[in-house]
Parts: C-alpha cells; structure tokens; sequence
C-alpha cells in the first residue's frame, strides 16, 4: 500500500481537486508543472542552499536527558523552532515563492490564521521582491496584532475578512476568490497540507526536509536511521507531514499525530477532527471534516490559534483510517503543563501547538531502549500572553 499522493492526487480515499470551474487554470497549471519544477537540479540547489543560508537547517536533533529519565525512553527533540521566523512554516514558503517565481507570477497572496503563516510568506516576498497580500479574518487581525505588525513591516498588504466567523475558514474562501479574478500573475501560497491536488502533495514534500534530516542525525547519533517512534502536532497537519514523510514506508516506525482537543472533545470546544470529523469537502479536496448533520463547518476550538482548523489534510485523513498512524488528543490543560514541564527541565518554550506533541508522552508507554523524536514545530514566543496568564493563574 502507498501513502503518497496517486496520479488523480488521491490518498485512498481522501484528496482530488474539488474546486470551481473558474479556478481550474490555476490548479491546472500548478498541477502540470510542479513536479518537473520542483525536482529539477537547479531548483533543488537553489531551495537547499536557502534552507541553509536563510532559513538556518538543518535544525538540530537534541537528545532530552531530563525528558528521557522522566518518560522512560530516548527522547529527541526536531528544533524547527531555531528556524527563521520561528517555525517549520518556513520550510514551505521558501518552497513555494521559489516555484511561483519559475511559473513567472508576481502577485502572491496567502491567507492565515494565528499570522504565522502569513508572517512566513511576507517574509519571502520581501526577499524576492514580490507583491503580497495576506486574507486574514477581522477577529484574527485584532486578536493577533504583534504578526499583523510584522507582516505589514516586511511590506505585506493585510487585507481583514469580515464575512463568516472572520477567522481562518473565511480568510482561506476570500483568498480563493482573489485567485480566481487574477488567474495570470497570481500564485496562491497555502499554508498547510490541505487544498487541491497538488498541494497536499507539494508542501509535504517541501516539509519532508523535516524527516530526511531525522534519518541523517539519528544514523548520526544512534547509530540506526529509524527511531521506534515519530510524534507530532497536527492543525492541518504540514510539520506533522514532514515529519512523518521519508518514515511513511517503514512500518516498524511507529507514527503518532496529535490533534487538539481543547476543553475536551465532548464539551464542543474543541479541534480533535479525527474523533469528531465525517468524510466532507472543504478547500478544494474531500477529507474528514467536523460538520453537523447537514454539513455545515462546526467551528474548532483550541488554546492554540495554529490548530483549530475543522478539518485535516487528505494524507492525514488516510493515515488515519489505514491505521498508519496512531492519532490521539490533549486538552488545553495537558499541553500547558507540557510546555511548563519543557520550560523547566529543558530551558525550551515551545509553541502552544508544538506543547501538544509533548503533552502526548504522558498518555503513551515506552521502554527504556526506544527512540522516540518529538517535533517542536515552532517556538512559544507568539504565546506569551496565553502562557503567563495561566501561569498566573496557577499560583
Ligand atoms: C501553524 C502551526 C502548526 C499547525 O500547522 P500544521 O500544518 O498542522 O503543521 C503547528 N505548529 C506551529 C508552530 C505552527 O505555527
């Protein structure tokens, strides 16, 4: 069985393109020409030398002392927090403005949620030189305001979304719209693994840089390129893709993604899609969804902006229902005292969702000799304010 992408940009089920008339130029065009892009030896040199040079790979593997005696196993730490901009986003970015720039587009557009994404693409357009518009939903715009700054000093339009809940789901539909009406100079840069074919595909292997160096640094460190187990967040589930990439046909690798559950996954306030979620289509591709009855989006809930996406990429959703993966949750409370116990044992703050992939170890049983590498997507910077008010609260 393979887990990648099949020619019709399937995973089993899950996947396709499922997108307006109007937007098949786009998509059409993306979809013919990436690959033969992506895979040429000049693209290749220019993308791993500022992965190196711009973006600081590769990232380290930290081997966690204190985090091994506590759970029992050996326990590594993927720092894509140490990455330029402060997460694996990047990754992507790079990827994708070095595609766009060979496809001859001029005018990027990008939407985001939290801003980091959006930071991340206006981070690679200043470097270009390329117009960028960033959709961003009016409640995100104001509850985010130190990313809307940046995005704006690296000389992004941000444009706020004022129809729906003004959040992620609204600014990703205005952002489609925006592509639709400049389908000649435009390239839309989508932040996750979900989307039309061929963007699942694509940014996942723009994020398997994550996973070919583990393999290189643990054949370094243990001697063995495979570890017993890979652990990683998933919102729409591209650090969780990387990560999991160059493993996926290993069996012996154990693969486990961890999906927020917020206040707890029967109070309704929560993002943990696999348990919730039903076959839908949303974006451009069918996957599992959470949805009522009658398929209307239910709003995800989640401590960490990063992670309430309703729904999951197509490779995750497949993952999932092969049993490729392992996928549990964690509540707000469990990922606090994660990202407290790995401030105090590591000198480490993680980022609220990359404290979900932590948090994960309390509820899962190792034994001594197992290799287990945890994905610290981003760093906790952007979290502060959540961070020290419970901290307060706490004591
Ligand atoms: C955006 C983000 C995520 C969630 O996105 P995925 O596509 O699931 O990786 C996770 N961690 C960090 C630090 C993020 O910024």
């Amino acid at each position: 069985m393979s887990y990648h992408v099949d020619q019709n940009g399937y995973y089993g089920r899950f996947g396709g393109a499922f997108i307006p008339e109007m937007m098949y130029p786009n998509v059409d065009e993306l979809r013919n020409r990436y690959l033969e892009i992506i895979e040429s030896e000049e693209f290749r040199k220019e993308y791993t030398d500022l992965l190196r040079d711009y973006v600081g790979r590769p990232s380290p593997l930290y081997f966690s002392n204190r985090l091994s005696q506590q759970y029992g196993a050996q326990i590594y730490l993927k720092r894509e927090d140490l990455n330029h901009t402060g997460s694996h986003k990047i990754n992507n970015t790079v990827g994708q403005i070095l595609l766009a720039k060979r496809l001859g587009k001029h005018r990027i557009i990008a939407e985001t949620g939290a801003g980091q994404h959006g930071v991340a693409t206006a981070t690679v357009c200043s470097r270009e030189g390329l117009q960028c518009i960033v959709y961003m939903g009016a409640l995100d715009v104001s509850r985010q305001a130190p990313n809307v700054e940046k995005m704006k000093m690296l000389g992004a339009e941000v444009r706020p979304v004022y129809s729906g809940n003004q959040t992620l789901k609204d600014a990703t539909n205005e952002a489609i719209r925006d592509w639709i009406n400049h389908p000649e100079d435009t390239h839309y840069i989508i932040g996750s693994v979900v989307g039309p074919h061929p963007y699942p595909d694509m940014v996942a292997r723009f994020q398997a840089i994550i996973s070919q160096e583990m393999r290189q640094q643990l054949k370094e460190k243990t001697g063995f390129e495979l570890p017993n187990a890979v652990i990683a967040c998933v919102g729409g589930g591209s650090n969780a893709a990387g990560a999991f990439y160059h493993f996926l046909d290993d069996k012996a690798v154990k693969l486990i993604a961890v999906e927020a559950a917020g206040k707890g996954i029967d109070t309704g306030e929560s993002a943990a899609t696999t348990a919730l979620g039903k076959t839908g289509v949303l974006h451009g591709s069918k996957s599992l969804l959470m949805q009522t009855e009658d398929g209307q989006i239910i709003e995800p809930y989640s401590i960490s902006a990063g992670l309430d996406y309703p729904g999951i990429g197509p490779m995750h959703a497949n993952l999932y229902e092969t049993g490729r993966a392992q996928f549990m949750s964690v509540t707000d409370e469990e990922t606090l005292e994660a990202a407290y116990n790995l401030t105090e044992k590591e000198g480490i703050i993680p980022a609220l969702e990359s404290a979900h992939a932590l948090a994960a170890l309390e509820k899962l049983k190792f034994t001594s000799g197992e290799v287990v590498v945890v994905n610290i997507s981003g760093r906790g910077d952007k979290d502060m304010e959540t961070y020290l008010k419970h901290f307060h609260a706490k004591q």
